[in-house]
């Protein structure tokens, strides 16, 4: 094919190619190119989502949805959706010169088609099953308000009657203030619903993904007998400037992410995106029980009294 050298300047003129810095400036169509958040660099969409939204180039796990959470880790058409119903209420009227609660929770609804953060539900790796609670961190910074806590607490409250593991992905900015009491209270309600689960001899499996702050890591999601978490997720309770201000010194660079908590014991392993169904699963199999559910309930439970 010969090409006009006008034809070629039309053509880079339109084509988004990651050839320069410069060129990273310019508009690129969603469904083609897609840019990193860490390093710049453009990828092919496709080559991003079969990399399960890792950069090929720098290795950076961009943040993902919890239906997309649900679509890599579970065994296909096994996911069943439960409480996908409860809905939020502005029970405090909150209302600031900047803040509209109710209003705010209504357009985060429509944009983002759920309810609230938390989507939960039964499904399985591999055969084995467990209960799911997946947080998306695009709906309202992942806050955790009482719809939030009601849907984590049931899907352990699940895990427990049903006998089976229990995995909560966690990416949150902490408790939803415009709920106050109520939002923080839902640390205690899933804490609690935890010790029933493991009354039953059925483990906790904890993901913590970029970022974990707030009431979410400083409660359930740090109470668990397995806590994972993804490469460079960002983990903490306040914010590395708070902490700086408050004890006036400076904080080593990876200070809050997986790695550090990994180096001092906080969390028992990081794990690559590609590496956590296999991880997951192998973690299932381990906890597998023989017996079945009701009847090793029947009998851990008796055993404790
Ligand atoms: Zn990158």
């Amino acid at each position: 094919m010969t090409v006009e050298v006008h034809d070629l300047k039309d053509f880079f003129r339109r084509a988004p190619l990651p050839f320069t810095s410069s060129r990273r400036e310019q508009q690129i169509p969603d469904n083609v190119w897609t840019k990193c958040a860490n390093c710049g660099e453009l990828t092919y969409q496709k080559q991003f989502n079969d990399a399960l939204k890792v950069c090929p180039k720098c290795g950076y796990h961009s943040r993902i949805s919890s239906r997309e959470w649900i679509d890599i880790l579970a065994d296909a058409d096994s996911f069943v959706e439960h409480d996908a119903d409860l809905q939020g209420i502005d029970i405090l009227g909150f209302v600031s010169p900047k803040d509209n609660y109710e209003a705010k929770l209504a357009a985060t609804s429509e944009r983002t088609g759920t309810n609230d953060v938390v989507m939960s539900g039964s499904a399985s790796i591999e055969g084995l099953p467990f209960e799911i609670a997946a947080c998306n961190f695009d709906f309202m910074g992942g806050s955790m308000g009482s719809v939030f806590g009601e849907k984590v607490a049931r899907a352990v409250e699940r895990a427990a009657d049903r006998g089976v593991p229990v995995l909560t992905i966690n990416a949150s900015g902490g408790a939803r203030m415009h709920e106050g009491i109520f939002a923080l209270m839902q640390m205690a309600k899933v804490s609690v619903a935890l010790t029933r689960l493991a009354r039953v001899r059925q483990p906790h499996i904890s993901l913590l993904v970029d970022p974990c702050y707030g009431g979410v890591s400083a409660s359930y999601a740090s109470v668990a007998d397995i806590i994972l978490a993804e490469p460079g997720a960002n983990i903490g309770f306040a914010g590395r400037r708070v902490i700086e201000q408050t004890i006036r010194q400076k904080l080593p660079p990876h200070f809050q992410t997986a790695e550090f908590f990994l180096e001092h014991g906080m969390i028992d392993a990081v794990v690559p995106r590609s590496d956590m169904r296999a991880t997951i699963g192998r973690l299932l199999r381990l906890y597998e029980r023989p017996t079945s559910s009701a009847d090793h309930r029947e009998h851990v439970v008796a055993g404790h009294q």
